[in-house]
């Protein structure tokens, strides 16, 4: 079962009081965008074997959404992250390194 503690009440909650919401980081496209950049906001998403970044919501606790960082194979938790942020946290993604060299998710590694 995954555990994941909430950046917001600090609260190590598991699986069964959260709720996922897909991939982390998205990049939304506005109504002049092209086709391709909205289909791919709607559509594309990774499916990587190994690091993924993730969204979150603590909906049986303060209801707040949040990112994580975990492992799809292991699933190893690596860290959580306030939404609020474009990019994940440098020390989250030295730790990452530290324990998975050479691993990649879209633009971020
Ligand atoms: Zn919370």
């Amino acid at each position: 079962m995954l555990t994941f503690e909430c950046p917001y009440c600090g609260v190590d909650a598991d699986e069964t009081e959260l709720h996922a919401g897909g991939e982390a980081h998205l990049k939304r496209f506005g109504p002049d965008a092209s086709d391709d950049d909205f289909e791919g906001y709607l559509f594309t998403r990774e499916n990587p074997k190994g690091v993924h970044f993730e969204r979150w919501r603590h909906v049986n606790g303060c209801g707040k959404w949040f990112h994580a960082a975990r492992c799809t194979i292991t699933m190893e938790v690596f860290g959580t992250y306030p939404t609020q942020t474009l990019r994940p946290p440098k020390d989250l993604l030295d730790a990452i390194t530290e324990k998975r060299p050479g691993w990649s998710w879209r633009n971020v590694s």
